[in-house]
């Protein structure tokens, strides 16, 4: 059997006056207009609980875009139940009828609707227009079409010796059991790609988005249904993170989790795992990406006005918030002013607003915890004489959480913010002596304990060198002379080492290998 070849789904522009722009409107002026009811699944239920959630778009925190019906460890269970009930048929289809499902959901997704899940995503999680394009349309096709080809080849591996009279064989079993889905609020594509990519190698899931990802989410659950998923085999439950832990880390047939998010919450979660390893019938598997600190590091021959592009770009696209987004940078003397006149001189141009207006590039943080805690850094900050506050340094959360593009630099390069995880859009910067380049190579490797992304911007082949030699653990994904946010599904595949995840790459084979348990058949005749 071959797929159909995967190639990257194109962007949309949304360009003044095109036909996507003013079906992207709609979508936005339908899903503003109403407030709806947001159920669990379970079973292929839709489930709805007296207890509700708020959903409100993080720029205009007063509307109210719909209720979600909060669940407890009574769902949880359910929700397992459903799962492993689901699990006999589901892992007994052929191969290539799982994968119809997936391709027909990229399909559905590049279709009908994309203008509808880009708007929750604008709406839900404050992403501007391209930003939302190239997560929950693009890149989450993306990990449909590619990752359905990399399981075919997966199905096709076969052990390459069989001597006469003997067959051997290896059959890519699902895993005995159920999978957790814990998904972040940062990337649709990334909510929509744990549960499926799970699913897809023959696994049944329970799944639980961050809270404020639920309005997207709820739009994926009806593609995945529409697009013929049958009841049970995804779950989706909104409870509480010690409510989903209780139960599902305390069953028996608990066989995985599949998480992106924290690394405190990570770790908590491998310790009760292996605090409960006996109750388990097979050794779960732990896939996560959690954190970074992600550098990029200006050598003195760089060209000054792309390493500000790379910079600001890296930093401060959808408001810092992800994982590989630039937080930490080292720029030689040499040509710290003029890259310091691009910064600024670009960022001024940045218009901070809600995600409706089109011409705002800077929207609002994900919610007020957030807010609360990144507002903290700026104030301490600002009152640091050994720091001095360049660009930004202003926030507002009478109508949405915004808090300017805010870039420090630093006397200290330990200074807190240099290796402390913010999650938000705020830049700390260091300028160095450029005769110091190897020392600095090793403050980027060990000032922080994440590994996520990371780039280095130089003409000088030898410094380059240097970098990819020294900074060889330093960052799971690593760029020369370009910023070190997006990763492209086919390309770069996506994820880091130390305290930045298990490095099972999203948007690969070596993560789908994680979703199987292989069987070896010898046969002799
Ligand atoms: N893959 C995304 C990128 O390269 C980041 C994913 C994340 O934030 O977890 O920008």
């Amino acid at each position: 059997f071959n797929v159909p070849a995967p190639v990257n789904e194109p962007i949309l522009g949304y360009a003044p006056g095109s036909k996507e722009r003013e079906l992207l409107k709609a979508a936005l002026a339908d899903a503003r207009s109403k407030q709806i009811d947001i159920p669990m699944y379970i079973g292929g239920n839709e489930v709805h609980t007296e207890s509700k959630g708020k959903v409100t778009p993080p720029h205009d925190h007063q509307h109210i875009l719909g209720y979600y019906s909060k669940g407890n460890k009574d769902h949880v269970s359910k929700a397992i139940d459903a799962a492993l009930a689901a699990k006999s048929d589901w892992e007994n289809l052929a191969w290539e009828q799982r994968a119809a499902v997936f391709l027909k959901a990229a399909d559905l997704i590049a279709g009908p609707y994309r203008y509808k899940l880009n708007a929750a995503t604008m709406l839900g999680q404050s992403k501007n227009a391209y930003q939302a394009e190239i997560d929950s349309a693009c890149e989450l096709i993306d990990f449909l079409r590619f990752n359905v080809s990399y399981m075919a080849e997966i199905y096709k591996q076969q052990p390459p010796v069989s001597p006469k009279g003997s067959w051997n064989r290896v059959e890519q079993r699902p895993l005995e059991g159920f999978v957790f889905a814990l998904t972040p609020f940062n990337f649709t594509a990334i909510a929509g790609n744990l549960p499926t990519c799970v699913a897809m190698m023959g696994n049944v899931v329970v799944w639980k988005p961050a809270n404020t990802q639920i309005f997207a989410a709820n739009v994926l659950m009806q593609i995945f249904k529409e697009a013929g998923l049958p009841d049970g085999v995804i779950n989706l439950v909104y409870v509480s993170g010690p409510d989903a832990g209780e139960v599902i880390f305390n069953h028996p047939d608990f066989a995985g989790i599949h998480f992106t998010g924290s690394t405190g919450v990570f770790q908590d979660i491998w310790k009760t795992i292996g605090n409960n390893i006996h109750k388990f019938k097979t050794y779960p598997r732990i896939v996560g990406e959690t954190g970074g600190k992600d550098f990029i590091l200006i050598h003195g021959s760089a060209e000054a006005e792309s390493s500000s592009t790379a910079i600001i770009r890296g930093a401060f696209e959808y408001q810092g918030q992800k994982c590989s987004a630039a937080s930490r940078v080292y720029v030689a003397k040499s040509i710290w002013a003029e890259v310091k006149k691009f910064m600024l001189r670009d960022l001024a141009t940045f218009k901070m607003g809600g995600t409706e207006d089109f011409s705002n590039f800077i929207n609002a943080v994900i919610d007020e915890n957030s807010f609360n805690k990144l507002t903290k850094y700026i104030d301490e900050a600002k009152k640091d004489p050994a720091v001095e506050v360049i660009a930004g340094g202003g926030y507002d959360k009478s109508k949405g959480y915004f808090i300017e593009p805010t870039v420090l630099v630093v006397k200290d390069p330990n200074y807190v913010t240099m290796s402390e995880e913010l999650f938000g859009p705020v830049l700390t910067l260091y300028v160095y002596n450029d005769e110091d380049y190897e020392q600095v190579l090793d403050l980027v490797d060990q000032t922080s304990i994440y590994a996520l992304t990371g780039a280095v911007i130089a003409r000088d082949r030898y410094a380059i060198e240097k970098a990819t030699h020294r900074l060889r653990n330093a960052a799971g994904n690593f760029y020369i002379n370009d910023k070190c946010t997006g990763a492209v599904v086919g390309q770069q595949p996506f994820g880091g080492a130390r305290g930045s995840g298990t490095n099972d790459k999203a948007g690969s084979m070596i993560n789908l290998l994680r979703w199987v348990s292989p069987r070896t058949i010898k046969e002799t005749f």
